[in-house]
């Protein structure tokens, strides 16, 4: 293969990141002007305008004119992510495969929620997918491009090999996940710890959007898993599975946990004794969401604050180690939020040392994960639109 004479390779590359900053700025912030990317950028004008002309005939932006009237002088251009560049996003569970298309800016075209049958194999998972992605034709065939899909895993994963150590609660062990899927979709397929992508998620569109110190956690069927950010940096760890919060310490004289060790908040604060309490055989964080916004019976009220006072002592610890601005809680610890968030929030800034923290509910609510799948499989197009 011949290279490139030395100018030429060193202008491309420089084009290219330049209209990876553009097309990023677009998908994360939404539609801004022309003169507003030209301000926050950086470039100037001309290059702006090139660089929007380059991502249009890739049809990777949309421009349009913006509204008439008000400002003196001749308006700018609105630029937008194409919504109708997607990837499909998977977030398999103990209770149920959940499958969307998200498009550019985050946008969530369909999302389908499939319960199983008993805890889906890996092979399950893998047939109900497809079998979900078929019946999304009529979506799948409004779309501009259709780049690849993002697999959200309740689980130790590899996001650089796309390979799952160990899903305890799905019982999945040691196995490649985005061949099986890939292969089955017939698109490139990647894959990461679901807390971790929720994380991502709202660090980008939700409740985290430009704070640097958030701790993340999420709490789904399987159980909890979190993320942290500190000083705008994901923590990941040295071997990428860092930030398995629901197993800290919350009684321990508690319940066995799958870890080995006893009274973990994984084992501790867990959905189907919430959804039990309420009579409920299934129906997933929906129907929890239904039971604690309305008035729900004393069962179910005894059984959420003996599980808020748990999350307390962790959440506790977690403001003690890590000094977040926020803590963000999703899935069903989003409903606690939202059923008793002040009194969450005032347990935890009693116990800790150094003060006051907020806790907020995800911003995204059933969207999450989804939405932080797609985020990762959109990442090698917004590096390199070209
Ligand atoms: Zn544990």
């Amino acid at each position: 293969m011949r290279s490139l004479p030395n100018g030429t390779n060193g202008t491309e590359g420089l084009r290219a990141q330049n209209l990876s900053q553009i097309l990023t700025m677009v998908h994360r912030n939404g539609p801004l002007s022309r003169s507003e990317l030209t301000r926050r950028s950086g470039f100037n004008r001309s290059t702006v305008g090139a660089l929007v002309s380059a991502l249009t005939e890739k049809n990777l932006v949309r421009e349009t004119e913006p509204p008439v009237g008000g400002r003196v002088g001749r308006p700018s251009p609105i630029v937008q992510a194409n919504p109708d560049v997607a990837v499909i996003a998977v977030n398999p569970d103990i209770d149920a495969l959940t499958v969307g298309v998200v498009g550019l800016g985050g946008h969530v075209h369909a999302r389908v929620r499939r319960e199983t049958r008993g805890i889906p194999s890996l092979d399950d998972a893998v047939g109900l997918t497809q079998e979900i992605v078929a019946g999304l034709e009529p979506t799948l065939a409004g779309l501009d491009r259709l780049l690849g899909a993002g697999i959200a895993l309740p689980g130790l994963v590899n996001a650089g090999t796309g390979r799952v150590l160990v899903a305890p609660h799905l019982g999945w062990h040691d196995a490649d996940l985005t061949g099986p899927f890939g292969g089955a979709l017939g698109l490139p397929a990647v894959a990461a710890n679901d807390a971790s992508l929720g994380s991502l998620a709202e660090s980008i569109f939700g409740a985290a959007l430009g704070v640097d110190d958030a701790v993340y956690l999420n709490g789904s069927a399987s159980g909890i898993g979190g993320g942290i950010v500190s000083g705008g940096a994901q923590l990941v760890g040295s071997r990428g599975y860092g930030g398995e919060l629901g197993h800290t310490l919350v009684g321990p004289a508690g319940r066995a946990c799958h870890c080995g060790r006893a009274g973990c908040l994984d084992a501790e604060v867990r959905l189907e004794r919430l959804l039990e309490a309420a009579g409920l055989d299934g129906g997933g964080i929906e129907a929890l969401e239904r039971v604690l916004s309305g008035d729900p019976p004393e069962a179910v009220r005894v059984e959420a604050d003996r599980q808020l006072e748990l999350l307390a002592v962790a959440l506790t610890d977690f403001v003690n180690i890590f000094d977040p601005e926020l803590i963000v809680l999703g899935g069903f610890l989003g409903s606690l939020v939202a059923f008793r968030g002040e009194q969450l929030a005032k347990a935890v800034n009693a116990g800790s040392l150094a003060g006051r923290v907020t806790v907020r509910r995800a911003a995204l609510g059933p969207e999450l994960l989804l939405v932080g799948a797609a985020e990762l499989a959109f990442q090698p197009l917004l590096a390199s639109p070209s």
